[in-house]
């Protein structure tokens, strides 16, 4: 027998308003164990199924409106409808994400499709309780030859779920090769960031390809992707990033692809700005991808200086009519506060820059209107007028 949870006139606002997230103080105390409860009104009246967290401040995650039993084919349904809304990527990509969590209606749930592998996240302690029907479920909808759980992610630990790196079904192998708009390039499932890839750029990176020209340069290259797609038009390419590793990786990247040269060179992101303005040296396409510079709130502060430095070097960095593509994936800088950023950049910059177009996450990662944590990077593509 399913479980009945209880939730305050508050949390049943939430739902309504298309947000699945009730948190702790809004959910009447229970027993019940982690996984799909029933969740009433203190009216008692049925609201919908949710993923039910004991520990965690995000108590319960909402996954229906109906009372129909979960089981391996509903969650199979779920993830067909997914599948489904990315078939205009097939033929274009290998590599792309099959469901976003909330945003595709599964929250926690994170599955991405690399070639004939899958490599997937549980999110939740409600959710890590179904685990076996989720797996069943990925295996009679995209049949995959092996399924990697990159269950390391640290969000985990708010869930009182251990980290861990594990083999679901037969064995992922280390390094797994794709494709990305005529890019190829490998993918490391058990070591790379995220599950493998950053594929929440791809749209982003395949715009690059088209418009790069003359002398780009992309920092925060990582494992060269930005840097590959602008190869196809640019004559050169400068490719940075702190990392050995990623800059290894990239190496390898360039060997699978023809084009101009890029040169890949280690260092830090603020030194090589510097040094570069310094030089007076002059780019036609620049390309800035940082990590999120604030993980939380408090660090919001820091994180727009440090935006702000690297955008106002880059700006000044532009030859006339270059273009600059700009990103940031910290969810806690939200898109007013990047756009502020870029004009205070701009305006020290004592360059005329133009904003062409504001951007986000690839098609794969769909952004919920109602739930704006499913949405987290932003891009913008600006060109120097003079
Ligand atoms: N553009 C990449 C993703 C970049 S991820 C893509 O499309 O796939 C961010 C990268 O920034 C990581 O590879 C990390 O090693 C690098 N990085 C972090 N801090 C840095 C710094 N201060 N200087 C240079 N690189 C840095």
């Amino acid at each position: 027998m399913t479980a009945t949870v209880a939730v305050t006139a508050r949390g049943a606002a939430r739902w309504r308003a298309g947000h699945p997230w009730i948190y702790r103080t809004d959910v009447s105390p229970t027993r019940a164990p982690a996984g799909v409860v029933r969740v009433t009104a203190g009216s008692g009246r049925f609201l919908g199924q949710a993923l039910l967290s004991p520990a965690s401040e995000i108590r319960l995650r909402f996954l229906t409106r109906e009372d129909a039993a979960l089981g391996p084919d509903w969650w199979a349904g779920r993830i067909a409808s997914a599948l489904a809304r990315r078939s205009g990527l097939s033929g274009r990509t290998s590599a792309f994400r099959v469901v976003h969590g909330e945003g595709d209606g599964l929250p926690s749930l994170v599955i991405d499709r690399y070639g004939d592998y899958v490599v997937a996240q549980l999110l939740s302690a409600g959710l890590e309780a179904h685990r076996a029907d989720v797996l069943e479920a990925i295996g009679t909808v995209l049949a995959p030859k092996a399924v990697l759980l990159r269950n390391d992610a640290s969000v985990r630990r708010h869930e009182r779920l251990p980290l861990a790196i594990e083999d679901a079904a037969s064995r992922v192998p280390d390094e797994i090769e794709v494709f990305e708009d005529g890019i190829r390039f490998f993918v490391f499932p058990r070591t790379g960031q995220k599950t493998g890839a950053f594929l929440d750029q791809r749209d982003n990176r395949v715009r690059l390809q088209g418009l790069a020209a003359g002398r780009a340069l992309d920092v925060f290259t990582y494992q060269g992707l930005f840097a590959l797609h602008m190869a196809r038009r640019a004559s050169t390419v400068l490719a940075v990033d702190s990392s050995a590793a990623a800059l290894e990786a990239a190496r390898r990247n360039g060997g699978l692809n023809s084009g101009s040269p890029v040169e890949w060179r280690e260092g830090n992101a603020f030194d090589l700005l510097r040094a570069l303005e310094r030089d007076g040296q002059r780019f036609d396409t620049i390309v800035l991808d940082p990590p999120a510079f604030a993980k939380t709130r408090s660090a919001i502060p820091r994180a727009l200086a440090g935006y702000k430095e690297i955008n106002l070097r880059a700006m000044r960095l532009l030859a006339p009519g270059g273009t600059l593509f700009t990103a940031s994936c910290s969810f806690h800088v939200g898109r007013e506060l990047f756009l502020r950023m870029l004009a205070e950049a701009a305006a020290d910059s004592g360059r005329s820059i133009v904003l062409c177009e504001i951007t986000g996450q690839a098609a794969d990662h769909p952004e919920l209107v109602t739930v704006p944590e499913t949405g987290y990077l932003k891009g913008a593509f600006l060109v120097a007028r003079d």
